[in-house]
């Protein structure tokens, strides 16, 4: 993600706090309150400038988005898409999906979004890859029993990679496109970089997986 450097953006998401949780550890276990109905909690992790959150929360009203972004100066994208188009059934945290534990109690989350992911290519940077084990265990005591990840990416490596991390963790592969634009799959969201990359040709994956835990 190309970063520019806009020291307003930290004081504009503050300014924001009914979008932008600016404490979300104290919200663990307590997320429905902040929407104030019980429908289910699907989070993304790595929102970017968030067109794939907004655009999932406008077509599903009856589901709960919450995006995860790093870098403040990204996450404030998403913030404009959303004061542009408010809707009720979104949220934004400024936060490292390394803490999702501290912000959401076990079985808060129904699905975990990942797109784009950054690949992390060289080996001794595997650790950092959002589809690594360590991280599938994160989202594991997060999620409901049998609760999904949802993953895309134009990276071959990565899709790879994290295609044999899933099935060594134990997770079923549900649905896997090797070229989702050509694929019969309805209703798909495009995500700043998935519009990016299929205008330059390259191919989209795309995977379900489940934890069977149930
Ligand atoms: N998902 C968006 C898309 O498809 O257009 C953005 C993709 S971009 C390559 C990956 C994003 O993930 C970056 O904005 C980066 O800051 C964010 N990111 C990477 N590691 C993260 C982490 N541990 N927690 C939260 N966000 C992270």
């Amino acid at each position: 993600m190309r970063l520019r450097n806009k020291p307003w953006a930290k004081d504009k998401l503050a300014e924001h706090s009914n979008y932008v949780i600016d404490n979300p550890t104290e919200q663990k276990g307590k997320w429905h309150e902040i929407f104030g109905n019980d429908h289910p909690i699907h989070i993304e992790v790595g929102t970017g400038k968030g067109k794939f959150i907004t655009g999932m929360a406008k077509a599903n009203p009856e589901i709960n988005y919450i995006g995860i972004e790093l870098q403040e100066s990204v996450i404030v994208g998403a913030l404009d898409r959303i004061l542009e188009d408010p809707l009720p059934n979104i949220r934004l945290l400024n936060e490292n999906a390394d803490d999702l534990n501290e912000i959401f109690q076990e079985g808060e989350v129904d699905r975990v979004y990942l797109n784009f992911s950054d690949p992390w290519p060289k080996n001794r940077h595997e650790k950092r890859r959002l589809t690594y084990k360590s991280y599938l265990n994160l989202y594991e005591t997060i999620l409901v029993k049998n609760g999904e990840i949802h993953f895309k990416t134009d990276n071959q490596g990565l899709f790879e990679y994290s295609l044999r991390s899933f099935s060594e963790y134990g997770l079923l592969l549900k649905f896997v496109s090797l070229d989702l634009h050509q694929s019969d799959f309805e209703g798909n969201i495009m995500t700043e970089y998935e519009e990016k990359f299929a205008s330059r040709g390259n191919r989209i994956y795309r995977s379900e997986v489940k934890y069977l835990n149930g």
